[in-house]
């Protein structure tokens, strides 16, 4: 089940990959000095951040790798100037894409210890070996920036095992990552040390650090809210509580895929890459098996 669920999602990723790749990028100026950087007319990655300070030009990952020289011209062409650093939020293609490219061009990668270990193993996301992060942390890493501080922290076996977000408390934004996939069922990567126990935690984490003016940006789907993380928490404890009520009664994938226990959600939270019944499978996974 482990490996077609896997083969699954890449062929999810690839056809939507295939489908509409992004023609460009636009950057929205979301409070002075930062940007959240989105694909145009399709799919050019999870969200990004860029942080135009007065000394130093900060980016918070770099999309997919076709994309990077058109990501690079865009975001170099918006800072007025060369980027200096790149925050890696996690290991995942749609957000590691760029980084070989941006590194040839003088950009220095910093990430987490196990994004780092995981590329050393295969960089191909990345556009290979140049692409490994430079400087990696365990715990986080906070970057001074003029008047705008950029605290990057580790958020544990969370989306996967190497996940970060970045909480700039001068003005009051946090860039989630894919610790929040905004109006969508979350992809919570099993197989990369992901764990649904501590995605819930994470988004807690978050929650507990912004108030009703925080602008909170996903990895994926529009800028969020306070109020919109608390939701999308919401349904994902439910949905979580909805499995596991059948599980405990002893009811196969089958059974319990049949019975459909998240269909309430269906309307609003099902998407192309994760599905309904693929939210009920990774559910029902995480349940039933030790991690
Ligand atoms: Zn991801």
């Amino acid at each position: 089940m482990k490996k077609i669920l896997t083969a699954l999602l890449l062929i999810a990723v690839s056809t939507s990959y295939a489908q509409d790749v992004a023609t460009s990028f636009k950057s929205t100026e979301i409070v002075p000095g930062i940007y959240m950087v989105e694909g145009v007319s399709g799919f050019g990655g999870g969200n990004m951040s860029l942080l135009v300070g007065e000394d130093y030009i900060v980016m918070i990952d770099d999309g997919i790798l076709p994309l990077a020289p058109t990501l690079l011209a865009h975001v170099t062409a918006t800072a007025g100037r060369p980027i200096n650093f790149i925050i890696n939020t996690h290991v995942h293609g749609d957000h590691v894409g760029g980084n070989a490219h941006f590194a040839e061009n003088g950009t220095v990668v910093f990430a987490h210890d196990n994004i780092r270990k995981r590329l050393v193993a295969d960089s191909s996301s990345a556009g290979g070996d140049g692409g490994l992060p430079v400087v990696t942390f365990g715990e986080g890493v906070t970057f001074h920036l003029n008047e705008l501080e950029a605290q990057v922290f580790h958020i544990p076996r969370a989306h996967t095992d190497g996940d970060a977000a970045i909480y700039f408390p001068a003005v009051n934004v946090i860039h989630a990552a894919d610790v929040l996939f905004n109006n969508l069922f979350p992809y919570i990567d099993l197989d990369n040390g992901g764990t649904v126990d501590g995605f819930i935690a994470g988004q807690k984490k978050l929650i507990s650090m912004a108030d009703d003016e925080t602008k909170i940006i996903p990895g994926h789907g529009p800028l969020a809210t306070k109020a919109d993380l608390q939701r999308n928490l919401l349904v994902l404890t439910d949905s979580q509580a909805r499995v596991k009520l059948l599980v405990d009664q002893g009811w196969t994938i089958d059974k319990i895929l049949e019975a459909n226990p998240l269909s309430v959600y269906h309307e609003d939270y099902n998407w192309s890459f994760i599905t309904t019944e693929l939210m009920t499978r990774t559910l029902y996974r995480s349940l039933t098996t030790e991690d």
